[in-house]
């Protein structure tokens, strides 16, 4: 079985375990199958634009091309920084973006990737945000109206608990014992009154697994770039990463990519 195309990032459905399909041009292959097999993946030296879909030597801020880098409002600086969200000056990169994405109900949550964090996410794409960071339990502790606002609880209580996944710990499944419903307990003291309306009531974690064969016990990043041909046994999926006998493979920094997929 062979697929060929240009990579997307990792798609999935949050069963138990998360179901993940990784998309090539047309195709979607289903990954959960592909557990087990030897797979060799082909990076056939193109790339193109995940937006416009022009030829591009590098990408950009997993998948663009300069361009669309610097003009797309998905890729302004206040999405990796809510709280410097500058919609309410009138300068948003895209109105129509910012009305869609940023103004609607965002979650404040707690998710154990590999210790407790504190992130913001749109609340239709809580799940999809909470797998792709290969969290184990996360649970939303607030509901609040804009991205912007969320961002500023974030930096606040970024002062209190990490705002990071150490992503080799989240990989080897190698994950702290601890309470997200006690930490909120504990988070919630730290919240300036005026935004005590926005708590959400407390509620049992969301939880999720991964298919796995294995965990690895020593990480060993795999870029396509460095080496055009992978042949590894595939032995786990887990946030963006392909996790293979050799190494593990993130997809979503390969987005662009053309590769060749086969079993
Ligand atoms: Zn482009």
């Amino acid at each position: 079985m062979e697929q060929i195309g240009y990579l997307e990032p990792l798609q999935h459905e949050p069963s138990t375990p998360v179901t993940y399909y990784l998309p090539v041009g047309n195709e979607r292959v289903l990954l959960n199958e592909a557990l087990g097999e030897t797979i060799q993946l082909t990076f056939l030296g193109e790339k193109a634009c995940r937006h416009c879909g022009r030829k591009i030597k590098k990408t950009y801020n997993n998948g663009y091309c300069y361009p669309c880098y610097t003009n797309l409002a998905e890729n302004d600086l206040c999405i990796v920084k809510p709280e410097l969200c500058h919609f309410h000056k009138g300068t948003c990169r895209d109105t129509a973006f910012g009305e869609k994405f940023c103004m609607q109900a965002h979650y404040v949550y707690l998710a154990l990737s590999s210790e407790v964090k504190v992130g913001i996410t749109r609340k239709p794409n809580a799940l999809k945000r909470w797998i792709d960071q290969g969290a184990v339990a996360a649970l939303p502790i607030m509901e609040v109206p804009s991205r912007k606002i969320a961002g500023e609880l974030e930096v606040h209580l970024a002062q209190y608990i990490k705002d990071k996944t150490n992503w080799r710990k989240m990989l080897k499944n190698d994950i702290r014992d601890e309470n997200l419903i006690e930490v909120r307990a504990q988070i919630v003291e730290k919240i300036p009154e005026e935004y005590h309306p926005y708590l959400l009531p407390i509620n049992e974690p969301y939880t999720f697994n991964y298919p796995h064969l294995s965990v690895p016990d020593k990480i060993t990043s795999l870029n396509l770039d460095k080496q055009a041909v992978i042949t590894a046994k595939l032995m786990g999926i887990k946030a963006q990463y392909l996790i293979f006998d050799q190494g593990v493979l993130n997809i979503r920094k390969h987005t662009g990519y053309k590769v060749s997929w086969h079993i």
